[in-house]
């Protein structure tokens, strides 16, 4: 019911998802002049060999930045879910448009970082897989969220330390042995909605190379890591 009626409240092409200022349906990703203009829309290519082969975030992370997902994640606005979409779509064509390669785009399949199911519970749905399905209609590459599990509800990862998210997510993800056939020899997008210090990226990555993957990918909406990783802004 709640979900419905936001649809009322905030019908997506008439407020600005960041502020909620009146704009009409012609705005680029349904935000207004103000937000826009604030929004760090700069892709980021990130190496984190050798536990995955490349990293791609679509946008910085701020204040604006993650207003975005924050809509999606906790207010339960999953309208957000194609304009994400189309947010990592128009970045990694622009990467293209500059001359440089973006790996992503010879992936066989995306595959969303899983919720654990007491949190898919409470959510009602993975914001990963929302975001990955309408990105994977727009690229024509499958997604795929039943080959990787959460299989520890882990804490959640935001007030911990590094070290501490590494601890927190070792062992938490696996791909069982009946669905390793899917995966092995595949090139896969792992699809999360923020990178910050790359725990759960790499914790995903090392159940996925366990299961036969031949690349892994990573890609993001937001990048909150170290800028040392960095390879291009
Ligand atoms: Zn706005």
């Amino acid at each position: 019911m709640r979900f419905t009626l936001e649809k009322y409240i905030f019908p997506k092409g008439l407020y600005c998802v960041v502020c909620g200022k009146y704009i009409d349906d012609t705005r680029q990703y349904c935000l207004c002049d103000h937000c826009i203009k604030r929004m760090n829309f700069g892709c980021s290519t990130f190496d984190c060999s050798p536990f995955f082969d490349y990293g791609f975030a679509a946008m910085g992370y701020g204040l604006y930045e993650r207003r975005l997902i924050f809509n999606l994640k906790y207010d339960g606005k999953t309208y957000m879910a194609p304009i994400l979409a189309d947010i990592i779509y128009d970045a990694m064509y622009s990467l293209v448009a500059s001359g440089k390669e973006c790996q992503l785009l010879d992936a066989d399949m995306i595959v969303p970082v899983p919720l654990h199911q007491r949190r898919l519970s409470e959510r009602g749905f993975n914001q990963s897989e929302k975001i990955a399905k309408h990105l994977g209609r727009k690229l024509s590459i499958p997604t795929n969220s039943k080959v990787l599990h959460r299989v520890r509800d882990t804490h959640t990862q935001r007030a911990l330390s590094a070290e501490e998210r590494k601890q927190n997510l070792d062992g938490a993800f696996h791909v069982p042995k009946a669905m390793t056939e899917d995966i092995q020899g595949k090139r896969v997008i792992l699809l999360d909605d923020i990178y910050t210090t790359g725990a759960t990226a790499i914790s995903c990555a090392e159940a996925l190379r366990k299961a036969g993957a031949e690349k892994i990918y990573v890609l993001t909406l937001l990048f909150a890591g170290n800028r040392h990783h960095l390879m291009v802004e």
